[in-house]
């Protein structure tokens, strides 16, 4: 069969299509096949991130939390608002708005860059070839040299809750209630369940998160996830650990239809009834009908497409990015990996740090970490250093009333470099991008502490907690240091 493209890229949401862009941009003919659609059935770009996760839940966070700093925050700054109310249709609906601008933006740069934009679903068979059926249900066999799959992932369900789009919803249904529920119940504790508990308990929901685990955010470190759960206790989200939801069912009619639900903790079973359920136990690798039996593309024990450091599958040609590989199930990671294996297919010899993935949670204060935590250290046993700085103690963050919160910096106790970097606090978001650059040119903590940061800021917070790593910030009393 002649070619049709030097590259098919299948899935069009942040990894597929910063490969198939990145794909143009080096000279390569490419097609991107993308069978996600909205709710009137039109094609959308963009995938889960755009449509149904990163931006829209954004969106809808910060509506909320500027609602609670005008609600019960501005009066401590001297501004007095006598009524404020929240409109949540406008706030869906701007929220969809947002998405539309987006999404109508990753067309124009398909446009732009000569993209074949090929609504519907592709299906990968032998040697480069693909199986595309349009949305219409037009059918055709496409030739590549390479292909990348970038099919993402889909929320996990639990047979215990199952999801009827109408009181037990997943993170897509979370978005788009009209009202907020008067009680609330959460299934997860991960960053999905904590960002749409909070939106919904920012907007007047009662909300009770129940977590299977023990431990709260295991992957954060301990410290940080101890001062968010408390934080997050303040301000109304009541967080259960160790409580498994083993059951739930659906009682009453029409309007008073609510959700029974039955957890097991500490040994015991309880009940509560809900009004609205939100099921958010993580995602899962989406591979349905992406691959034909002769593809050569094998699937690693949970059901991720099985790839090596590089992105490229078990078939010649083929490489899989983002959510539907290993590695954490975020954009940014899902971004660099369609830019490396578009330029490896290029020729060029790209790589993608794991080691330096920075992850955020956007609660308010926000939580952002890159690196190692201080659990993982003790357990390598390798010796390091400690520097944080409270955002009480930062002039910038009191003059913005936001005084909750730390920086937290951890150095190798040896050669100083830059082991992790924890943040919980106001745009911790942002900040953590410093420490992201600073570990990917293997900064130490003393190369930050001689770098000058502007007055008065935020991030200042960053260059106190590097210089506290070698024990001599400026705005800590530190007794040892003055002799040091
Ligand atoms: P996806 O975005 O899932 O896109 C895959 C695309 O492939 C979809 O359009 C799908 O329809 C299409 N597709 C699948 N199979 C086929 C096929 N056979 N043929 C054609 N098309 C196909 N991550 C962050 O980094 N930051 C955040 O703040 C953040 N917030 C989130 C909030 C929520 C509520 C959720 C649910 C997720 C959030 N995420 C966040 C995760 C983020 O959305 C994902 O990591 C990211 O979307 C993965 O990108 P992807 O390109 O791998 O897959
Ligand atoms: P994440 O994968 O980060 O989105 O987090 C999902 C969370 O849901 C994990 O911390 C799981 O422990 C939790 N979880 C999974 N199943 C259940 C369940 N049946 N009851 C309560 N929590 C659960």
């Amino acid at each position: 069969m002649s070619k049709d493209y030097d590259v098919i890229v299948i899935g069009a949401g942040p990894a597929g299509y910063h490969a198939a862009i990145r794909c143009s941009q080096l000279g390569l003919t490419t097609a991107c096949i993308n069978k996600m659609v909205d709710d009137m059935g039109s094609p959308v770009l963009g995938g889960t991130c755009l449509n149904w996760g990163c931006i829209p839940s954004k969106a809808l966070l910060d509506a909320s939390h500027k609602y609670v700093e005008a609600s019960n925050d501005f009066s401590d700054l001297g501004i007095e608002v006598s009524s404020v109310k929240a409109d949540i249709p406008k706030m869906i609906a701007r929220k969809r708005e947002v998405v539309s601008k987006l999404t109508k933006g990753v067309e124009g740069l398909f446009a732009g860059n000569s993209i074949t934009n090929l609504p519907g679903t592709g299906k990968l068979m032998a040697n480069c070839q693909v199986a595309y059926e349009s949305l219409d249900g037009n059918k055709k066999n496409l030739q590549a040299d390479n292909v990348i799959l970038a099919s993402g992932s889909v929320p996990v369900t639990i047979p215990t809750a199952p999801i009827d789009n109408d009181l037990i919803v997943d993170s897509t249904g979370a978005l788009e209630f009209q009202s907020a529920p008067k009680r609330l119940g959460v299934i997860g504790a991960g960053v999905i369940g904590l960002e749409l508990g909070s939106v919904w308990s920012r907007l007047g929901s009662e909300v009770i998160i129940l977590e299977a685990l023990n431990e709260f955010l295991p992957q954060a470190d301990g410290r940080i996830a101890k001062d968010v759960f408390r934080t997050l206790g303040k301000q109304g989200l009541d967080i259960r650990l160790g409580a498994r939801v083993t059951a739930s069912k659906i009682k009453g009619k029409g309007a008073k239809k609510s959700v029974l639900v039955t957890y097991e903790a500490g040994g015991e079973e309880s009940e509560l009834e809900f009004d609205k359920l939100i099921v958010a136990v993580g995602r899962r690798p989406y591979t349905e009908g992406l691959l034909s039996s002769d593809s050569g593309v094998n699937l690693d024990e949970r059901g991720f497409l099985f790839v090596n450091d590089t992105c490229s599958t078990d078939a010649p040609n083929v490489y899989a990015v983002g959510d539907v590989v290993r590695g954490p199930q975020l954009a940014h990671k899902g971004m660099e990996e369609g830019v490396m294996v578009a330029e490896r297919i290029a020729g060029k010899k790209p790589l993608v740090n794991y080691d330096v993935v920075p992850s955020v949670i956007y609660t308010h204060p926000e939580v952002a970490w890159v690196g190692k935590t201080e659990e993982q250290l003790k357990a390598g046993g390798d010796p390091y250093n400690v520097g944080s700085f409270p955002y009480a103690a930062n002039g910038r963050a009191l003059a913005a009333n936001e005084n909750e919160g730390i920086i937290k910096i951890l150095s190798d106790a040896e050669s100083d470099r830059i082991l992790g970097v924890h943040v919980f606090g106001a745009q911790a978001s942002e900040i953590i991008a410093q420490a992201v650059i600073s570990m990917e040119f293997s900064a130490t903590a003393e190369d930050l502490g001689l770098i000058m940061f502007a007055h008065p800021t935020l991030s200042e917070g960053m260059h106190e907690a590097a210089l506290g790593a070698s024990g001599h910030a400026i705005h800590m009393v530190n007794k040892k240091a003055r002799k040091g």
